[in-house]
């Protein structure tokens, strides 16, 4: 009898665990259907009713629950909010020049997953994207950027080393890198962030990626190849 209520025990606690982890994988695919809903309605300029309301801003005062953390780049024409039409509440955004991240916008995605638990972190980059363009154009005039931008450059040029060595027209290499670069850069928060080794692990956060096409405002999804990155994704086309 003990011995069978020791095995029931066993039983329960791996049972639980699973319900856990899935619960964790349903939240991760239930948030990107969420952003490529919106982002449909984007494209087709069906916009949901925003709650910009008194009500929601209290509402939303006493504590926030992001249903996804958004790293991308700040080029003004690639604001999360509006492209995958969410409101005020909806998505932790993290932006940089050429969606790369440091150890501040590590530390970012880390307090959102950990904190406020976002199981899902979606690297967006975008066609013709400047800091690409102007990492490929250092290649070639062999130059030092100005200021701080070099720290922007250095993260994005092996994208850009591995776009010159497949070759192609100019427009086809810019391209080739700025998907380089979503890749390297959900590699980069998964073998720089522990806490996101961690919680993709336990199946609590995915990573997904994809690509704005700055013509159609679509966003087309991004095979990852980094370890547990993509879990699977979402389909390439279709949305
Ligand atoms: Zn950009």
């Amino acid at each position: 009898m003990r011995k069978r209520l020791k095995f029931l025990g066993v039983f329960l606690i791996v049972a639980i665990f699973a319900a856990a982890s899935l619960t964790g994988a349903e939240d991760a695919d239930q948030a990107l259907k969420k952003l490529m809903d919106g982002n449909k309605r984007y494209v087709s300029g069906t916009f949901l009713q925003r709650d910009l309301s008194d009500a929601k801003r209290k509402e939303l005062a006493k504590g926030q629950k992001p249903s996804a953390i958004v790293v991308t780049c700040s080029d003004s024409r690639v604001s999360p909010e509006l492209l995958f039409d969410q409101s005020i509440g909806d998505v932790f955004v993290v932006r940089t020049a050429g969606n790369v991240v440091d150890k501040i916008a590590l530390g970012s995605i880390e307090y959102a997953a950990e904190h406020l638990h976002s199981p899902l972190v979606y690297v967006l980059g975008h066609e013709k994207c400047g800091a690409v363009q102007a990492t490929l154009d250092t290649i070639e005039a062999k130059g030092k950027p100005e200021g701080n931008i070099g720290a922007i450059l250095e993260k994005v040029m092996p994208a850009a080393v591995a776009a010159n060595k497949k070759g192609g027209s100019k427009d086809e290499i810019l391209e080739y890198a700025v998907k380089e670069n979503v890749k390297n850069t959900s590699k980069e928060i998964m073998e720089k962030s522990s806490i996101i080794q961690h919680l993709s692990h336990e199946n609590k956060v995915k990573i997904a990626g994809g690509e704005y096409s700055l013509q159609t405002g679509k966003v087309e999804a991004i095979e990852l190849t980094a370890e547990k990155a993509s879990h699977g994704g979402h389909e390439k086309k279709g949305h």
